[in-house]
C-alpha cells in the first residue's frame, strides 16, 4: 500500500513556529496521527499574557476544530455560552440594542485565550514547545529543508516548517512579497479588573460584551471569566511608528488625559470608564491582508492562521479561520489523492486562500460597520434596527 502524505511525516523534523490557536490545533491533530512536531515559540510561557481576552468560536467554525480533536466536553467546562450576549450604546449611553442569550440562532460561546491555550496544551508532551524562544529568520539549508535561526539558541533544523507566527511571521517573506497592511485603527486595549457589581460597565457589559460607538470611535467592553472587563478603546488614527505591537504605554496618565479629550463630549458613565481601568493600555495597530492573495506553493513550507491572513478582529473569526486552517491542513495531508506532501500543501492552500477572500472582506466592511462616522446606526442597521 502507498504511503499517504501524512505517513512521511513520522520521519521528518517539523516544526511548527507559534504555540498560538493555529500552532496548537495543529500539533494536537498532528498528535492525534502519532505525529510530533516541535513548537518554538517567543512567549516566555504558556501562562504569558495574551493579546486578547475572550474568544467566542463559532459552530462551523472553533467549534469543528474542538470537536474533532475530540474536546468537546474540556471545551464546556471552560466556554461561556452566555458570553455571546450584547449591547449597542451610542456615545450618549443609550441602549439601542441588547440581545440576550436566547436571541441568537447558533451558538457562540467564548473561551479565554489563556483558556483555550491550556485546551489545547493539555496531554501535550511538555518538551513539545519550546518557550522563550524567539525566532528571527528562516532560510533554506544546504544539505535540505530549513535552518530556523533564533535568538540566543543554536539555529534549529527542520525538514516542514509550518508558520503559525501571527502577524509578523519570519516564514511569510519565503513565501509571498505581500505584507499585512495597517487599516487605519488603532486598539488601545485595558483592563478594570474588579468592576463594580451593579456599576455602569458591569450592567452594559452583562455576561458579554458592549459596543459605545460613536462619531468614529468606540469604547468596547469584554466580560473575561474571571469578571474582570478587557476595554478596547478604538480609534481612527495613524500608526505610530515609534511603538510595537502589545507594547505597553508607561506614561498610563498623559495617556488617559488625552483620551479624555479624543472623547469629549462622550456620556460621564462612558468617560468614566478611563478612569476606572488599572491594568495598562497596550498598544494594537490593526491590520490587514488583501482579500484576495495567491503565491505558488512553498516547498515543504507553509503558513497557517494570522500569518497567512491577519484581519481586523471585527467580524470575532480570526481564531475560527486559524483553527479551520490547522484542520484543513491535516484533512489535505491524509487525504490519499495527494501523493507529494507539496500536493497537500497546495490543496490546502488554495481552501485556505479561497475562504479567506470573503472573511477578510467580511471584517473589513465589520470595521466599517463598527468605527463610523453615524456612530451605531451602520451596526444597527445589520439587525434591522434604527438608531432612535
Ligand atoms: C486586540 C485583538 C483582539 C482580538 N479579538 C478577537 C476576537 O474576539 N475573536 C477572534 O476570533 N479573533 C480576535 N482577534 C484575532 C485573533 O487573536 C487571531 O486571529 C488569532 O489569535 C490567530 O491565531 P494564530 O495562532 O494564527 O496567531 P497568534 O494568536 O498571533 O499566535 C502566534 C503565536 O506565534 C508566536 N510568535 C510570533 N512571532 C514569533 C517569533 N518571531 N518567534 C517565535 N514565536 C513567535 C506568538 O507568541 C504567538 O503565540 C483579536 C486580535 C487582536 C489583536
Amino acid at each position: 500500500m502507498s504511503q499517504s502524505c501524512i505517513d512521511t511525516l513520522r520521519s521528518m523534523r517539523i516544526v511548527v513556529l507559534g504555540a498560538g490557536p493555529a500552532g496548537l490545533a495543529l500539533t494536537r491533530l498532528l498528535h492525534q496521527r502519532g505525529i510530533t512536531p516541535l513548537v518554538l515559540d517567543r512567549d516566555r510561557g504558556p501562562e504569558a499574557p495574551t493579546q486578547s481576552g475572550s474568544l467566542d468560536l463559532t459552530e462551523e467554525g472553533g467549534l469543528r476544530v474542538i470537536s474533532a480533536l475530540g474536546l468537546d466536553e474540556e471545551f464546556s467546562r471552560l466556554a461561556r455560552p452566555e458570553g455571546q450576549t450584547f449591547q449597542i450604546l451610542d456615545a450618549d449611553a443609550r441602549v439601542h440594542l441588547a440581545l440576550g442569550r436566547n436571541d441568537f440562532d447558533s451558538a457562540r460561546p467564548e473561551i479565554d485565550r489563556a483558556d483555550l491555550r491550556r485546551l489545547l496544551l493539555n496531554n501535550v508532551a511538555d518538551d513539545t514547545v519550546q518557550w522563550n524562544t524567539t525566532v528571527t529568520a528562516i532560510t533554506a539549508a544546504s544539505s535540505g529543508g530549513y535552518r530556523i535561526e533564533c535568538v540566543d539558541r543554536d539555529a534549529v533544523p527542520a525538514d516542514v516548517v509550518v508558520a503559525c507566527d501571527g502577524i509578523g511571521s519570519r516564514a511569510r517573506p519565503l513565501v509571498t512579497s505581500i505584507r499585512p497592511a495597517y487599516c487605519g485603527v488603532t486598539f488601545l486595549q485595558a483592563q478594570i479588573t474588579h468592576p463594580q457589581v451593579g456599576s455602569f460597565i458591569a450592567a452594559h457589559v452583562g455576561d458579554g460584551a458592549m459596543f459605545a460607538l460613536g462619531d468614529n470611535k468606540a469604547i468596547m467592553g469584554q466580560r473575561n471569566s474571571d469578571g474582570s472587563i478587557r476595554l478596547y478603546i478604538a480609534l481612527r488614527t495613524a500608526r505610530d511608528p515609534a511603538r510595537s505591537q502589545g507594547e505597553r504605554f508607561s506614561d498610563t496618565t498623559a495617556l488617559r488625559n488625552q483620551l479624555h479629550q479624543t472623547f469629549d463630549g462622550w456620556h460621564p458613565h462612558l468617560l468614566d470608564l478611563l478612569d476606572q481601568i488599572d491594568d495598562g493600555f497596550a498598544y494594537w495597530p490593526l491590520y490587514t491582508m488583501p482579500e484576495t492573495q495567491t503565491w505558488a506553493t512553498h516547498h515543504d513550507l507553509t503558513m497557517l492562521g494570522d500569518a497567512a491572513h491577519v484581519m481586523p478582529p471585527f467580524s470575532g473569526q480570526g481564531v475560527n479561520m486559524a483553527l479551520l486552517d490547522a484542520l484543513d491542513l491535516v484533512e489535505a495531508l491524509d487525504a490519499p489523492q495527494h501523493h507529494t506532501r507539496d500536493d497537500a500543501f497546495a490543496a490546502y492552500e488554495a481552501t485556505m486562500l479561497t475562504r479567506m477572500q470573503s472573511a477578510i472582506a467580511e471584517a473589513n466592511t465589520g470595521m466599517n460597520h463598527l468605527i463610523s462616522p453615524d456612530g451605531p446606526a451602520p451596526l444597527l442597521a445589520l439587525y434591522g434596527r434604527t438608531a432612535q
